[in-house]
């Protein structure tokens, strides 16, 4: 391997740090409420880290358990009383939802000062006018993962792999708010890897097991891969052949301990932002 790794585990390990130190100097204790439908034991898993990560950096974070067969006008019920609740700050709904729910509708029910996951219509503008508002967690955590390594956006040629609202949108709009010139690959891309091997700047999160070859990436370029993937012998993968990558890249993010841990750090820094915008305003 050449290339400098880009590791997301001291970056996170460094943001929440400051998350607590910036909620210990508040007059007040910021809250996080967490909104799981169901059981699903991955659901499970995400919500118990977040709280376990919040409560650590001093957040009063609180887990609303709801059954897999509530209605989505009790789920609405339930974020308008934590829209109401003065001692939320942030409200995140974890997703997926039961089908039996519209989740455009529950996201669109937060209230967007306190949209800690970025995902609200409100949020969503903001951030395509360029004017941020509440950012994603996981595109905020590549911005500060590029930040932190020093590595240069503006003028840059950054191409998107992938174009989820969860993912894709949100990093191509904060690459293009940064000033670089932006592209974005979808399933339908002609050649993807011709694309790719313009990229002074390649996010991939299209959720293909090492797509990304080696053959792919420009000599010198920074790849960042959000790419998480469960192979069916257990193993963890990111959506870009490592190894191979490794040898071509000036930087590369691994997976995991590297744009995996920066989701819930970011969550965490959201959190405090909307509880200082929130109880200033
Ligand atoms: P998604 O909603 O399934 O979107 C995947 C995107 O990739 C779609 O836009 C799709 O194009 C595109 N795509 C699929 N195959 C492609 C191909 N061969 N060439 C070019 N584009 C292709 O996935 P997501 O939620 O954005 O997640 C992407 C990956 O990131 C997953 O592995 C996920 O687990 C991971 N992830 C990690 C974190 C984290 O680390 N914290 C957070 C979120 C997601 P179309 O639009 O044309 O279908």
């Amino acid at each position: 391997m050449t290339a400098r790794l880009i590791d997301g585990v001291s970056l996170a390990a460094s943001i929440r740090a400051d998350v607590a130190r910036r909620v210990a100097s508040l007059p007040f204790r910021p809250g996080l409420a967490v909104v799981l439908v169901g059981d699903d034991p991955a659901s499970v898993s995400y919500v118990r880290n977040k709280d376990k990560a919040a409560v650590a950096a001093g957040i009063d974070a609180r887990t609303v358990r709801l059954p897999q067969a509530t209605d989505q006008r009790t789920l609405l019920d339930r974020i308008e009383t934590l829209n109401a609740d003065s001692g939320i700050d942030g409200i995140l709904v974890q997703l997926p939802l039961p089908s039996h729910i519209d989740p455009s509708v529950i996201v669109a029910a937060v209230d967007p000062a306190k949209d800690v996951d970025g995902f609200h219509p409100i949020n969503v503008g903001l951030l395509a006018s360029g004017r941020p508002g509440l950012v994603p967690c996981t595109p905020l955590g590549v911005m500060r993962l590029l930040a932190d390594a020093n590595i240069p956006i503006a003028g840059a040629r950054a191409v998107v792999l992938g174009r989820s609202t969860i993912v894709g949108r949100p990093v191509a709009a904060l690459l293009l708010a940064a000033d670089a010139t932006v592209t974005i690959a979808n399933s339908r891309t002609r050649d993807i890897a011709d694309e790719c091997r313009r990229a002074d700047i390649l996010v991939a999160a299209v959720g293909r097991p090492e797509l990304v070859r080696g053959a792919w990436i420009k000599p010198g370029a920074t790849v960042i891969d959000v790419g998480f993937n469960r192979l069916p012998d257990g193993r963890l993968t990111g959506d870009v052949a490592f190894e191979e990558c490794a040898q071509v890249a000036w930087a590369i993010t691994p997976v995991p301990g590297g744009v995996g841990p920066m989701t819930i750090a970011c969550l965490l820094e959201n959190t405090v932002t909307a509880s200082e915008r929130r109880r200033r305003a």
